[in-house]
């Protein structure tokens, strides 16, 4: 369970987000969405530790890993979430299982387990075969596949995706929808998953939160948002009639 408290985020004079709570119950996938510059990004970031909240709380599990008001914050690593962006950041120099197994190394695993997790990891994201490739000798699908399984090696309780799909073709993005979810429930995660595309947040989501100019309009199962738009800006921006 994610719990998040008037979260503010500013840099300067942009207030990238400005006052967000939201509750997201422990299993959820919980998409954000909104257009371009409306605060998803940053709000990611502060979920993964990479950002500091200018003012609010982020609690993971009832645990206190952000407290903007106090300056102190849980540092990424030690956080159990793992992130994905839209460039995929492999290391060049390593093979697949080698960027695989980072984490793990980073994480102390002993030597048996992470020859036993790598192996896991790549057979769920089906990427056996790549496993002595180097990042430049695959395709940027595969890429993304190895990135994931990365992120999620170490078993973290919450996966952070940012838009992970957008550099991929049509085609693929569709197919990797239905894998993530597939992964997202087989690591019985709780997950927040940035998109600027509706059709992907209204097909992946059990949650959606609707953003813009860095506030959520409305939080939600898809269908109510549909059913019932909060704003004209989440029926405009979901295209349903308001
Ligand atoms: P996109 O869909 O284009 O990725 P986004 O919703 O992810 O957009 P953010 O990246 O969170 O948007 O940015 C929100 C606002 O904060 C924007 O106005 C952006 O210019 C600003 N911003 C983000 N990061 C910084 C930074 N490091 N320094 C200054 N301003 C920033
Ligand atoms: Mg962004």
């Amino acid at each position: 369970m994610i719990r998040i408290s008037d979260l503010t985020k500013r840099f300067g004079a942009v207030e990238a987000v400005r006052g967000v709570s939201l509750e997201v119950p422990q299993g959820a996938f919980l998409v954000l969405v909104g257009p371009s510059g409306c605060g998803k990004s940053t709000m990611l970031r502060m979920l993964a530790g990479l950002e500091a909240p200018s003012g609010g709380t982020i609690e993971f599990d009832g645990k206190m890993v952000s407290d903007g008001s106090r300056e102190w914050t849980v540092e990424a690593s030690r956080r159990n979430a793992g992130l994905v962006f839209q460039s995929y950041a492999l290391w060049p120099h390593m093979t697949v299982a080698g960027n695989v197994e980072w984490p793990l190394k980073v994480g102390k695993w002993a030597t048996a387990e992470r020859a036993a997790r790598v192996a896991e990891v790549l057979s769920l994201l089906a990427i056996d075969d790549l496993a002595n490739r180097f990042p430049n000798e695959i395709s940027g699908g595969q890429q993304q596949r190895v990135a994931i399984a990365r992120m999620i090696a170490p078993k973290p309780g919450i996966l952070l995706f940012d838009e992970p799909l957008s550099n991929l073709d049509a085609k693929l993005r569709v197919e990797m929808r239905t894998e993530l979810l597939k992964i997202h429930r087989a690591t019985a995660a709780t997950s927040v998953y940035v998109t600027h595309d509706q059709v992907e947040a209204m097909t992946m989501a059990s949650h959606v939160a609707v953003m813009n100019h860095g506030l959520v309009e409305q939080f939600g199962a898809p269908e109510d948002l549909v059913a019932e738009p909060a704003t004209s800006f989440v029926a405009t921006f979901l295209g349903t009639p308001p």
